[in-house]
């Protein structure tokens, strides 16, 4: 039999997830010899052996490599200089400056869940079981290498038997750092409340504890993996309505958690994909479609027909959930909008008047990570919020951006993320929130610092958003400044498309394509407002070609959170108030509207105090919310007049016409427009025959789509556009009705569609843009 000798190359993520081991068990099962490296493009393997016995050890990697291991291509070559081989062995990097990639944070594996509800294993009932498939990654370092020693797991001195398998290639537990036991890793206890502090003596019995302390209503914290959650009976009304209260917050949706699948389903609808996605590595929460009649506290997700689902991923979740037949709210521990408690002082201090006990553990939680938010949008993964499970995880570039370049791009300022560029590859930060909270600010400082570190960047160029007053603006200016950088301000709905195509695969020299960045607002030119915009993009540059109407924001910022400021703009900028009066006084919203004092209003919009223009789909959304009383006075979380519409409107699409909107031109800009006067018109007529919010919210959901779609047609006509791509993508095309009502409408027409999936389409995704548009201007 001859033998052969191959180079095997190997790329993907495909270190520090436990792959040499895999091929030196694998080499052996299939009679390879030879031996396996780790360097800077991966994994390298030297294999001898027959043909039939490499191809075979070949296709077997494929199907059998580690479970967070992901191989984008394998390589093999045939060496001609054969050298001989005694068995197989796992060679040391030659280089030490090769670093181990650090993988996100992955949820217990099935084998590491099985032993810690074994009475018979060394696990058994041991909260921070984990082996080299699973446990935590991002959350745990302070510094790179990925070693033990820069882990907060260095706290905790390995046992004998711990040290035995973290050595041993056989061992599922070879090398994973954070490996612990009961002997030698991390404690849990319980205090707070009547209970004193419950030690660990025996931890089934503190999670017991929990367990009946959720059952009979109260409020529990409990320290994961990436942060402090706040649990409770998710059944229990009146238990959930005082969470709300204590921790202020009162409609944002509580997120979910169940022992096991089959407690989902009662409550929700899941389909095969959404399964898949529960119980992946990444374990986000997943929206999900409520079931009618379901038993869940009607204050976990009011208004709303959906529930964000997650299942159990870390044992001590698993030794929690396993008690409960029921969902338990599990939703970040803080006041509303301040960053998630990561600390145990902390967490008293802050928590003592939220929590009636308090489940803490003593494994340091070095980085602070949100759950992720993914849902299904017909068969198509949509990611709300990126943290726990996919970051740091990078994301591949198309072609063109394999050059030598080195960026940061810093990001939004609302659900902000930052970019790593470099090598072809850009490394998205998990979510860190809103900036002008102090906290998140530190956070972000801090994690920047962390990354800049762990993946060695000495970044030349600094991207930033065009806004003047975004801290992450700000602190780019300073960098630059400090280090003498270059600095690139990028235009913000720019990057929003620039993000959408870049993961799209769309190569950096192709020809421009036709993008539709709808949100709330974002810094234009000359210090204008947009927010609704239609260019014609590529990296380096873009053409404005359609806009929506431009209309004030009467007292400036609170118009994002007062819906009917936007009503009232919005017929003002249409109607003069005396015609709406004598034809409309019986509407209730316009007698609203009376009580509001509309001379000062009408200063202000007359003269642009404190009102500017903003050209903003997402005031548009709020507008109309205001005139059907959805979150009239107030809305208490982004977005949410836009998403109770969504809901309202699911089910009433079919039967309505949409409402009529029309194209005007802006004459000044020489800019097309989408105008919803006649909108306007039909909507109030519809409120004067009493028509349902749910009816009027469809209505428009239909309209927007058809005159979005008629502007694209429009604009490959007027402009002769060949390319008959269109990119879809901004805060506002979250809202599902939108975004499948646009898509399948292009799509009859055999026009693509493009759409974020993997990074969020709201401002989490923007850094990705930022960054890839200041790669393409810096060739
Ligand atoms: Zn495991
Ligand atoms: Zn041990």
């Amino acid at each position: 039999m001859k033998v052969l000798t191959e180079k095997i190359r190997v790329r993907g993520t495909v270190q520090g997830v436990g792959f040499r081991p895999t091929v030196y068990r694998l080499a052996k099962a299939c009679g390879i010899e030879g031996e396996v490296g780790n360097d800077g493009e991966g994994v390298w393997i030297l294999a001898a052996g027959s043909k039939n016995s490499l191809d075979l050890f070949v296709n077997r990697l494929k199907i059998e490599k580690p479970p967070l291991a992901t191989i984008e291509s394998i390589a093999r070559n045939i060496v001609q200089n054969q050298r001989n081989f005694t068995g197989f062995q796992i060679v040391k990097s030659l280089n030490n400056n090769i670093k181990t990639e650090i993988v996100p944070d992955a949820a217990t594996c099935p084998e590491c869940l099985a032993e810690t509800l074994n009475p018979l294993s060394r696990w058994y009932n041991y909260p921070f079981t984990n082996c080299t498939h699973c446990g935590p990654r991002l959350s745990i370092i302070k510094a790179s290498p990925y070693d033990r020693c820069n882990t907060s797991m260095s706290a905790f001195r390995m046992c004998p038997k711990c040290d035995r398998e973290y050595r041993d290639i056989e061992n599922r537990r070879f090398h994973a750092q954070p490996i612990s036991c009961p002997d030698c890793g991390p404690i849990v206890w319980l205090e707070g409340g009547e209970t004193g502090i419950i030690g660990d003596s025996d931890t089934g019995k503190v999670f017991d504890l929990v367990a009946s302390l959720i059952l009979e209503g109260n409020i529990v914290a409990i320290k994961g993996l990436g942060g402090i959650h706040l649990a409770c009976d998710a059944t229990n009304e009146v238990a959930v309505d005082r969470l709300r209260k204590r921790k202020k917050r009162y409609d944002k949706p509580f997120a979910l958690m169940a022992g096991n699948i089959e407690i989902i389903r009662e409550y929700c609808e899941v389909n095969l994909q959404e399964e898949e996605l529960l119980k992946s590595s990444a374990a986000p929460i997943v929206l999900l479609q409520k079931k009618i009649g379901s038993q869940i506290a009607e204050k976990v997700a009011p208004n709303l027909d959906t529930l964000g689902f997650m299942l159990p991923y870390t044992p001590l979740h698993h030794l929690i959930l396993k008690q409960l037949d029921r969902p338990i709210v599990l939703t970040s521990a803080n006041l509303s909008e301040e960053p998630q408690c990561i600390d145990n002082q902390q967490a008293r201090n802050k928590l003592s008047k939220i929590a009636d006990s308090l489940l803490l553990h003593d494994r340091e939680i070095v980085n602070r990570l949100d759950d992720s938010v993914v849902r299904v949008v017909g068969e198509k993964l949509q990611t709300l919020r990126r943290a726990r499970g996919y970051a740091p995880a990078p994301l591949k570039l198309p072609r063109g951006f394999d050059f030598n370049v080195d960026i940061l791009a810093m990001g939004s300022q609302l659900k902000n993320t930052f970019c790593l560029l470099k090598d072809g590859k850009a490394i998205l930060s998990q979510h860190l929130g809103n900036l002008e909270n102090a906290a998140a600010m530190n956070a972000y400082q801090e994690t920047l610092k962390l990354y800049l570190n762990l993946f060695d960047r000495q970044p030349q160029t600094i991207a930033i958003d065009l806004h003047p007053e975004y801290l992450s603006t700000k602190l780019g200016r300073e960098i630059a400044e400090n280090k003498q950088l270059k600095l690139q301000p990028i235009q913000h709905h720019h990057a929003h498309i620039a993000a959408c195509l870049a993961e799209n695969n769309i190569a950096l020299n192709s020809s421009p394509i036709l993008g539709i960045a709808l949100d709330g607002l974002g810094w234009g030119e000359k210090g204008q407002i947009w927010g609704g915009e239609f260019m014609l993009v590529d990296y380096r540059s873009y053409q404005r070609l359609a806009t929506f109407k431009p209309v004030a924001m009467v007292g400036g910022e609170k118009a994002i959170s007062q819906p009917w400021r936007n009503t009232y703009a919005h017929l003002m900028a249409g109607f003069n108030w005396q015609e709406l009066e004598d034809k409309y006084k019986d509407l209730e919203i316009i007698q609203f509207l009376n009580k509001q004092p509309i001379t000062l209003l009408n200063q202000l919009i007359k003269k642009g105090i404190n009102s500017p223009l903003a050209s903003s789909c997402g005031r548009l959304f709020d507008a109309v919310a205001g005139a059907i009383d959805v979150c009239r006075s107030e809305s208490s979380y982004e977005g949410q007049a836009a998403i109770e519409m969504e809901t309202l409107a699911l089910n009433n699409l079919e039967e309505n016409e949409p409402y009529p909107f029309t194209i005007g031109k802006l004459k000044e800009e020489n800019l097309l427009y989408i105008e919803p006067r006649s909108m306007w018109r039909s909507l109030l007529k519809d409120l004067q025959q009493n028509r349902s919010k749910g009816i009027i919210s469809a209505k428009f959901h239909r309209g927007l789509a058809k005159i979005i779609v008629a502007m694209v047609n429009k604009i490959f006509l007027e402009r002769n556009i060949d390319n008959k791509t269109v990119a879809l993508t901004g805060g506002v095309f979250q809202n599902r009705i939108l975004l499948q009502l646009v898509t399948a409408d292009l799509e009859r027409q055999e026009i693509t569609v493009l759409t974020p999936s993997k990074i969020p389409s709201n401002d989490g995704g923007l850094s990705l843009g930022q960054a890839v548009i200041a790669a393409a201007r810096s060739m």
